[in-house]
């Protein structure tokens, strides 16, 4: 089990200060002996130490930046979602293939804001504006908003506010397991939590600084138990000497365990699958390389095939015929584990 998140220093803007939230995660960072720092803007934070690559990510790993979200706008969120709602950036995960250390620069520092109401009452005008239409927010576009939680209250907040709201939905994913303040949270059904899960191989070699799949899968089933619609991201699938075996106790286990808190079964309603093999661009093989120069990740392109997408930035992903063995073990995982639940896609 991995302890919660202490940040080895703090940034904040000044203006944070003037909202309740901010006054207290400040005197509480500084209560601790966490060092805090004021900050001009919680976009551009200089003092974060690092001489090279590696070590300015890992830096920016242990460091939370405490800032007021000024924009009106949200991002949108397809196909998943209409929007994401923005809590909170980056994590304290070290995940080898993490798309948002190709994305948030070179020091992806933990961020989170402390004007929730507003940024709340932003997403209560989108979900009026397409009323009665259901309006769907994603939680966990830029990060995994749960190690944060323990000092902002922010999920929980928002689940409840979520189930207020007839017409709005939730989503995140987490890898993360402190999930006991979030049990009790009014959700009325609106928010859907989801788990990113692997095999152990795959955890222990790639996902630095995260739970054990074993403490997710009882997060989880905490999670079912406390009546939310429930879903499971396995990703990225990798193909590796005894993919099958592992893959197959990781699925059985959380069968098992879902089975224990909610026997009887579920229904596609109430639990989702996901699945999304391994793929790269070259910019991000570039980017992992500089932060983790051992990596063992598979990032051969003589291996993989080459998929044109968006604005340039064409994918390495798996062959066909590996494709569709992994596409067809999964289905026969499903079928065998899962048989009530909903597979949203396979990718
Ligand atoms: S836990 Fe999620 S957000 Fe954090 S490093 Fe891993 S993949 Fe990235």
């Amino acid at each position: 089990m991995t302890k919660g998140f202490v940040p080895s220093r703090v940034f904040f803007e000044p203006k944070a200060l003037d909202y309740p939230l901010g006054k207290m995660l400040v005197e509480g960072f500084q209560t601790m002996g966490v060092p805090t720092t004021p900050t001009p803007s919680h976009n551009r934070v200089t003092g974060i130490p690092g001489a090279n690559p590696a070590q300015a990510y890992r830096e920016a790993k242990r460091t939370l930046v405490i800032g007021v979200r000024r924009s009106e706008k949200f991002q949108s969120c397809k196909p998943s979602a209409h929007y994401q709602l923005p809590l909170v950036t980056s994590c304290p995960g070290m995940c080898e293939y993490c798309y948002l250390a190709t994305t948030l620069g070179k020091k992806p520092y933990i961020r989170i804001y402390v004007n929730l109401d507003e940024i709340l009452a932003i997403a209560a005008k989108l979900i009026q504006e397409r009323s009665p239409e259901l309006t769907y927010f994603e939680g966990a576009a830029t990060s995994d908003p749960l190690p944060t939680e323990q000092y902002t209250g922010a999920l929980k907040q928002t689940i409840e506010f979520f189930g207020h709201e007839e017409h709005g939905r939730f989503r995140f994913v987490t890898k993360f397991t402190e999930v006991d303040s979030l049990l009790s949270a009014r959700h009325e059904g609106h928010t859907r939590f989801r788990f990113s899960l692997n095999c152990a191989t795959v955890v222990q070699r790639f996902e630095h600084l995260t739970p054990a799949p074993e403490d997710r899968i009882v997060a989880a089933g905490k999670v079912l138990k406390a009546g939310y619609p429930l879903g499971f991201i396995i990703a990225p699938v990798f193909r590796f000497p005894g993919w099958q075996e592992e893959y197959r106790r990781l699925l059985e286990r959380t069968a098992e365990e879902l089975e224990k808190l909610a026997p009887g079964g579920w229904s596609p309603e109430q639990l989702t699958l996901e699945f999304i093999s391994h793929r790269y661009t070259l910019k991000a093989k570039a980017r992992i390389l500089e932060v983790f120069p051992a990596s063992s990740l598979p990032m051969a392109e003589e291996e993989r095939k080459f998929k044109y997408g968006q604005f340039g930035y064409g994918k390495y992903i798996y062959p066909p015929e590996t494709l569709a063995e992994l596409r067809e073990f999964f289905q026969d995982q499903v079928k065998l584990y899962f048989p009530a639940a909903k597979v949203e896609y396979f990718i």
